[in-house]
């Protein structure tokens, strides 16, 4: 009996479509890059409800004529390659010719495009079929409207997240690419709000400045190196700087967006020992080599490539950033080992400037400066004894089961955690109101987060004014933080809040305040502080994992220890024998 048919094509057309488009931002993103590969300067992009009612792209780009509008829509219909040897140099961002037929197979499309002699031509599509088509006044351009998305695919619809989700994800692409496209202008606005709108500028170092604002901008370096055929350029943290997350790590590759574990270990992997514990590098890296040494037609969105020689690129990325890294530290050790010039006024060293004040300039106090090993002591109940501090990091202590090794920044933070669940759960936050409240400026995804995460950040105490634009009061604070950490602290909850559940949100708010408290590694503890760490940890729920889900603690079993030692026997056969 014959069991195979052939699927009819409106369905091979939508299962065709799932691979492209599964999300209003895999839209945007088909539609934006073909505005780019038009050769657009301009390109403006808007949403209604999150892009589930609308996604309208707007370029003026070369636009198209009224036979190749007709003809877009048909799977594999392209200008970007003719034959197969163009697969080896692709310079364009498409060139698969499925983004307009799979769109339109889950939508209603309507393109209206012009090139730019004569009036424009529009076509309207719905799910696949044509419906109307015609002459229309249009200027030099195209813009296509999709409407309605997954209208015919209803499973596919359920998985959409909420509005704001959605509208974040398209506003962290946008910003991408507008970082690779300094010389167009992005625009996003989203129903009646403009959410960014970024002339064209000559640099990259404008657009980051656009697009993640002035203090950004100060924590990184430009580089710019060429090893044999790989040129890499862009922007890196400067030594010590860095965030807590990836969220600021863009790497493209001949100007494509792409997400390439090669490049991204070279980045990590260099950064390493310039940067503190816990910190990646953020990076606007730009790699470029002849095409025909990637292929980027190994994924059907195309954010993964291959290339031919991978070690290659690894090698030379990590040269370059050594290069950049390595002038940065030498640049800061000479600035610091320049002698001042004797009797000259105004490079006197500070103390010479501003005199000393009498009775108010108090000396500071000094950190208590004890040996990697301190003095052991005993401590209370259940067997637990604290010998001391290792290495500054770790606090040496036993119980009734053996030894341990506790990570003391890791145990804090689990016992800070607990504390601060504690208090949230009786929405008893203690808060402070700034004297003078510190005006931040925020990034457009950091705005929206700030919208959407509000509520959970004013339960913890803070609270904030909105003065316009995207500027920020920062008026009330957590009473846990000074003004300028609480400010810091913002920030980084605001970048790392995103698109969670509402409780997960809380559980990262708490974790996060939690390890902004916390004592940190390298850190001397006085023997009580040692001792109170310890005896909170161990009354905490969870003893062995930091809120983060990093282990707390190495515990070395009693047994284990005596048992490697000899001093118990390792077998059966060994208590019989002879005295
Ligand atoms: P691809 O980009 O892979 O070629 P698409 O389905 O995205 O495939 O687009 C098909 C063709 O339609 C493109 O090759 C291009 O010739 C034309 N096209 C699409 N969008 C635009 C636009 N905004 N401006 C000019 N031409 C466009
Ligand atoms: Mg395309």
């Amino acid at each position: 009996m014959k069991k195979i048919i052939l699927l009819p094509p409106e369905l091979s057309a939508k299962i065709a479509a799932g691979e492209v488009i599964e999300r209003p931002f895999s839209v945007v993103k088909e539609l934006v890059e073909n505005s780019l590969d038009a050769g657009a300067s301009e390109v403006r992009v808007h949403l209604e409800r999150g892009g589930k009612k609308l996604i309208r792209v707007m370029d003026n780009g070369e636009g198209m004529s009224p036979e190749d509008a007709e003809i877009c829509f048909e799977r594999h219909a392209t200008s970007k390659i003719a034959e197969e040897a163009d697969l080896e140099k692709i310079e364009t961002l498409g060139f698969r010719g499925e983004a307009l037929p799979s769109i339109s197979a889950v939508s209603r499309v309507t393109l209206k495009t012009s090139r730019g002699a004569g009036a424009g031509f529009l076509v309207e599509r719905e799910g696949n079929q044509t419906v109307r088509m015609g002459d229309t006044a249009f200027p030099r351009g195209t813009s296509v409207e999709v409407r309605d998305l997954f209208f015919n695919l209803p499973a596919r619809r359920k998985f959409l997240r909420s509005e704001k989700s959605e509208l974040f994800q398209v506003v962290r692409f946008l910003n991408r690419l507008a970082l690779a496209f300094p010389q167009t202008r992005f625009s996003l606005s989203h129903g009646s709000r403009r959410i960014f709108d970024y002339p064209g500028v000559a640099q990259l170092r404008e657009r980051i400045f656009q697009v993640f604002g002035k203090e950004a901008l100060e924590r990184l370096m430009a580089l710019d190196f060429a090893e044999e055929t790989t040129r890499i350029s862009g922007f890196v943290s400067r030594p010590l700087q860095g965030r807590r997350n990836r969220s600021r790590q863009f790497i493209f590759v001949n100007g494509r967006p792409v997400q390439d574990k090669t490049i991204q270990a070279a980045l990590n992997q260099t950064f390493q020992g310039y940067l503190e514990k816990d910190r990646v590098p953020e990076a606007i890296l730009f790699v470029s080599m002849p095409a025909a040494h990637v292929d980027v037609n190994v994924h059907p969105t195309k954010a993964e490539i291959r290339f031919r020689d991978a070690g290659a690129v690894f090698h030379a990325v990590r040269l370059g950033l050594l290069h950049a890294l390595t002038r940065a530290s030498h640049a800061k050790s000479v600035r610091s080992s320049l002698s001042v010039p004797a009797g000259s006024e105004a490079s006197a060293p500070p103390a010479q400037r501003f005199p000393a004040r009498g009775r108010l300039a108090a000396p500071k106090p000094q950190p208590e400066v004890r040996e990697e090993w301190l003095p052991a002591f005993e401590g209370e109940g259940e067997g637990l004894r604290v010998f001391g501090q290792y290495q500054k990091t770790f606090i040496l202590a036993s119980d009734d089961r053996g030894l341990l090794v506790i990570d003391q920044h890791n145990a804090h933070e689990r016992v800070l955690y607990e504390k601060y669940a504690d208090i949230d759960r009786k929405k008893d936050w203690p808060r402070k109101m700034a004297l003078f409240p510190a005006v931040i400026d925020l990034t457009p995804a950091q705005a929206l987060s700030y919208e959407s995460n509000q509520g959970l950040l004013e339960e913890v105490g803070y609270r904030v004014e909105d003065m316009g634009g995207r500027s920020f009061a920062l008026k009330e604070y957590p009473d846990i933080f000074s003004q300028d950490e609480a400010q810091e602290v913002f920030l980084s909850l605001l970048d790392e809040m995103r698109e969670d559940k509402a409780a997960d949100k809380k559980k990262k708010i708490l974790a996060e305040l939690a390890c902004r408290t916390a004592v940190k590694a390298g850190q001397v503890l006085s023997s009580s502080r040692m001792k109170y760490l310890v005896e909170e940890l161990f009354r905490t729920s969870k003893a062995s994992v930091c809120p983060h889900g990093r282990p707390i603690l190495l515990r070395l079993e009693k047994d284990a220890i005596e048992k490697a030692i000899g001093r118990k026997s390792r077998s059966p056969r060994k208590t019989t024998k002879k005295l």
